[in-house]
């Protein structure tokens, strides 16, 4: 017998084969699923006793026959009645297909799922597919249906001994690659790991005589009972160890596993297990595979499960998520909505038990778990206000605290004249080692950011605490990071100090420094080297983020700030002056006598507007102005001829530069060799 297929619109062969053609291979989860399906229903005929014979080994055969160039499908389900092949097969049913196919062209799962095409699907990867089937009913007939992906196929009359379908391929010319044994047994383990019912790919092998044989024994690609179908309660630890072991060959232990189970307002199970990294690079995405009553769909999980979760590994399976369907239909649906917040909860919750009853286990997992709770108060507010609780913060000690704890801890030595809270943070411990110390000399606490989100976050928490600021503690000397009172903002008597060092300071690239002056204590180190914590903050980001080329770019700006408290500072200043007094002497007078002309000048015309000044006064002004500057550089020189062969005050820089990793190359060299003259 001859029929036509169904199709209301145009022929859908060159529909399967030409839109499809990118996600062909998920033709093979088409049959594979349907052959298990098939197998359920026969499963569940019997369990009702309504099946008249035995229903024996149900297992699924997948094999390929290269000379024949097929690839055939077996199953010993429900099979077909010729009338269940034109009811199933030969009707399709196309609504409005020319639309949806425009609309959804790139998304085979899509269009495969609105038309229910999985067994066309066949016809992506095959010149002929043949059903040869027998249904489980009493007295039936096997049938063959041939169709060549021309819009006629043929059913006949056919032999078949047992109940069951073979669905047989013809592979075409152009994807010979499912002809080839490691590529199906690689498609199978993707697809069809841990679908319900055996799947079996030829026999299993063994090495004999130093070449591999078949054995009579089934190669069986599938693990039918996966452990996320379980009971929690029957699963001990390392039965999850050994599942993630098992999806994940690769990968170190998990810290934590979430199982998921839930029936109510939908059907979601599946294990999720937060993985250790070792540094966020690492970190991957799509580690999470989605099923559908176990059969594989994606491992891009994007838009099902919150953003940040999607850096967890683990399964999940639900057939309420609407798979066959675009992405961005997804995003928009109401379960999926409902999914991902349950999710987040989960895990959350699963956090915050962990916390709670073992605070221990908890911190010493923290600086592993830490980029996942960050990552997520940072794209999710509803996760932030979650993990507020339990998030910790750690300080250079190694002690971790909760936000609150942390709060009480700081609160009283660590406000500000203007009542805000600064809390204190390090990068690297090594080379703000002096800062840190600094700190805790004054009594304060020192948080230790290092993490790869820390930067974000401390911005987060700045952003979502009133009157809190971090700062780093190398961004200011710490009576500037948090003011007590006005004093630290005067700037100490400067003399000619500032000029001393400014002139004496190693050439850098893309370095710049502003060299002031401050009174920090006898005890304080001499010199200290600063970066504003704004300034580094967008150094920071540029480097992450486009479009900041601009900070990027610019030099870095320290600060050197000289301690006019410090001894050898003193020492430095008296000898100086003492040293250059004789030569400033005129240089000063002459810079009084213009300041003083300078200042005449403008006090003339005060009260003038700017075009009503003569133009000799304008003139004088500007000429007065430039001497000033000449002199001032004459002054700089005499103080530079000066400085120039104070070792001590070399020797001073050398070590602040040392202290924060910035002596590098001929300057490094030149100390070297000083330090050796020094000690000789
Ligand atoms: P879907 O599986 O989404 O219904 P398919 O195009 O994959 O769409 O299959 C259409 C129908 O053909 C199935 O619903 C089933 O009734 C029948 N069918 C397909 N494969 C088999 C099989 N191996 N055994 C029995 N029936 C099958």
């Amino acid at each position: 017998m001859k029929g036509n297929i169904g199709v209301t619109t145009e022929n859908i062969f060159p529909v399967i084969k030409k839109f499809l053609y990118s996600d062909h291979d998920i033709f093979i989860r088409e049959i594979v699923s349907n052959a298990v399906d098939a197998t359920q229903k026969l499963r569940t005929i019997a369990q009702k006793g309504e099946l008249k014979e035995d229903a024996g080994d149900l297992t699924v055969h997948v094999s390929i026959d290269p000379k024949a160039k097929t690839l055939t499908v077996s199953d010993r389900g429900i099979g077909m009645t010729a009338e269940e092949i034109d009811k199933y097969i030969n009707q399709i049913a196309f609504s409005s297909a020319g639309d949806f196919l425009d609309k959804y062209k790139e998304d085979a799962n899509a269009i495969i799922g609105h038309f229910g095409l999985g067994f066309y699907s066949a016809f992506m990867v095959s010149d002929k597919v043949e059903i040869l089937t027998r249904s489980w009913q009493e007295g039936s007939k096997a049938v063959r249906w041939t169709c060549d992906g021309s819009p006629e196929y043929t059913i006949e009359d056919a032999e078949r001994a047992d109940r069951g379908t073979d669905i047989i391929m013809h592979i075409s010319d152009d994807c010979k690659e499912f002809l080839e044994e490691s590529r199906i047994q690689s498609l199978l383990t993707k697809y069809c790991h841990f679908l319900p019912v055996s799947v079996a790919f030829g026999k299993k092998k063994e090495w004999k005589d130093g070449k591999q044989v078949e054995t009579a024994e089934d190669n069986i690609i599938n693990d039918t009972a996966p452990l996320w179908t379980k009971k929690p309660s029957d699963l001990k630890d390392e039965d999850y160890k050994k599942f993630y072991r098992e999806l994940y060959p690769m990968s170190d232990e998990p810290l934590f596993w979430i199982h998921l189970n839930v029936d109510f307002p939908f059907n979601l199970t599946g294990v999720l297990y937060f993985p250790k990294v070792k540094k966020s690079i690492e970190l991957q995405k799509n580690k999470i595979q989605l099923y559908c009553n176990q059969v594989f769909v994606t491992d891009s999980v994007e838009g099902i499960v919150p953003d940040f979760l999607t850096l967890l590994h683990g399964v999940i399976d639900s057939p309420d998520i609407p798979l066959n369907v675009s992405r961005s239909y997804l995003q928009s649906d109401s379960n999926v909505k409902k999914i991902s917040t349950y999710i987040t909860k989960k895990v959350s919750d699963r956090l915050q038990s962990i916390f709670k009853n073992d605070r221990k286990e908890f911190e010493q997992k923290c600086d592993d778990i830490k980029i996942f709770i960050h990552y997520g108060m940072l794209t999710e507010t509803d996760y932030y206000d979650k993990a507020k609780n339990y998030a910790l913060l750690k300080d250079t000690e190694g002690k971790y605290f909760t936000y609150d704890e942390y709060q009480t801890l700081i609160k009283d030595s660590q406000t500000d004249k203007d009542g805000t809270l600064i809390y204190l943070y390090a990068q690297d411990r090594d080379a703000q080692y002096a800062y840190i110390e600094a700190a805790q000399q004054k009594g304060y606490n020192v948080l230790m950011m290092d993490g790869e989100l820390d930067a974000a976050m401390l911005g987060l928490l700045e952003e979502k605490n009133e009157k809190t600021r971090f700062v780093r503690v190398d961004s200011d000397t710490i009576d500037r990071i948090i003011r007590k009172d006005d004093a630290a903002d005067q700037t100490a008597q400067a003399g000619i100090l500032t000029d001393i060092f400014s002139t004496q300071l190693p050439k850098m690239e893309k370095t710049e420094f502003h060299v002031e002056t401050q009174a920090m204590g006898e005890q304080g180190a001499p010199i200290v080297i600063t970066q504003s914590e704004y300034m580094r903050r967008m150094k920071d980001m540029a480097r992450l983020q486009q479009g900041m080329a601009f900070y990027g770019d610019m030099p870095d700006m320290m600060n050197l700030v000289i301690n006019t408290d410090h001894p050898l500072i003193k020492t430095i200043s008296q000898q100086g002056e003492e040293a250059t007094a004789e030569a400033l002497k005129p240089v000063d007078a002459e810079i009084k006598g213009l300041s003083a002309r300078r200042d005449a000048i403008n006090q003339s015309n005060k009260d003038k507007k700017w075009d009503e000044i003569p133009q000799e006064s304008k003139d004088e002004l500007s000429k007065t102005e430039k001497d000033i500057e000449a002199q001032q550089a004459r002054r700089t020189e005499i103080i530079a001829t000066y400085a120039k062969d104070n070792k001590v005050v070399h020797q001073l820089v050398d070590l602040a530069l040392l202290q924060n990793g910035l002596l590098r190359g001929e300057a490094l060299t030149n100390f070297v060799r000083r330090s050796i003259e020094l000690i000789k």
